[in-house]
């Protein structure tokens, strides 16, 4: 299979990547930082010899940028997984938050996930199957402390999930929104948790590829995770 991850670089990204990689599948990678995503590829290109890893780095708050990755992926290939995984948290509150925070939220959380999904899928419409999963969060499903524009945004990204899987219902297509609680990656390393405390990247790579893993006929829709603790 040919799966398309965005901010494949590091944390729950890096996780799904090096899990189908495990698994001998090719990999077509982006993320912001150029430097990053280089060390990414060439570690998993040593772990996993055999497999192909492809990767371009684009930063996907920019419309422009996302079309380039996409154009650059369909050069290569017809996405068979698409992971709408780049994003990240500024914490915040509505009344307090920076001016423009809601609109960068957004265009990182939910334009890049949109613009590249409406890009890719001919390609995968032509081929009648494929799989999209967009990382949203919990953040996405009820208020969240601190949460501002970024649950705003993740709110936002979920209905995006819904709506396209109604639309893809009788294509071949499946569509996972997936929904962690907190995880342990660099969001939260100098937070002072305890990585215990939380789940880990590669629990959310382990359900992303079982959910992959179904006969056509069944989808996963929803996957929600949280600390066996509960949220903190
Ligand atoms: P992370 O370790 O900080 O990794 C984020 C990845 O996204 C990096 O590869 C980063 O690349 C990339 N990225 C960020 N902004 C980008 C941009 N404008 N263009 C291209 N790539 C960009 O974060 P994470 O915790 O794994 O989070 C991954 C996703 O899971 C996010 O959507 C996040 O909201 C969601 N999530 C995380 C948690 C959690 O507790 N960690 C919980 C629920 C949901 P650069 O470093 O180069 O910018």
């Amino acid at each position: 299979m040919n799966i398309v991850i965005t901010g494949a670089s590091k944390g729950i990204g890096y996780a799904i990547a090096e899990t189908f990689a495990a698994h001998g599948h090719d990999l077509y990678l982006t993320s912001k930082t150029a430097n990053d995503l280089a060390t990414a590829a060439a570690t998993l290109a040593k772990q996993f010899p055999t497999v192909q890893i492809h990767f371009m780095a684009a930063d996907l708050s920019k419309e422009r940028e996302v079309m380039a990755f996409a154009s650059w992926c369909l050069q290569k290939t017809t996405p068979t997984i698409l992971v709408n995984n780049a994003g990240y948290f500024l914490p915040g509150k509505l009344q307090d938050e920076a001016a423009g925070q809601l609109q960068s939220q957004l265009e990182t959380n939910l334009f890049s996930a949109y613009h590249l999904t409406r890009a890719l899928l001919p390609s995968m419409l032509s081929v009648k199957t494929g799989h999209i999963f967009n990382i949203c969060s919990i953040a996405s499903l009820a208020a969240y402390e601190n949460g501002g524009a970024y649950s705003i945004s993740k709110f936002a990204l979920l209905g995006f999930s819904k709506n396209l899987r109604l639309e893809l219902k009788d294509k071949g297509i499946k569509v996972t929104a997936v929904c962690p609680g907190a995880v342990y990656t660099n969001s939260w390393s100098g937070s002072g948790v305890d990585p215990k405390r939380i789940m880990e990247a590669s629990d959310i790579a382990k359900m992303v590829y079982a959910a992959s893993q179904l006969s056509p006929q069944a989808v996963v829709e929803d996957i929600v995770m949280r600390p066996q603790l509960g949220d903190l």
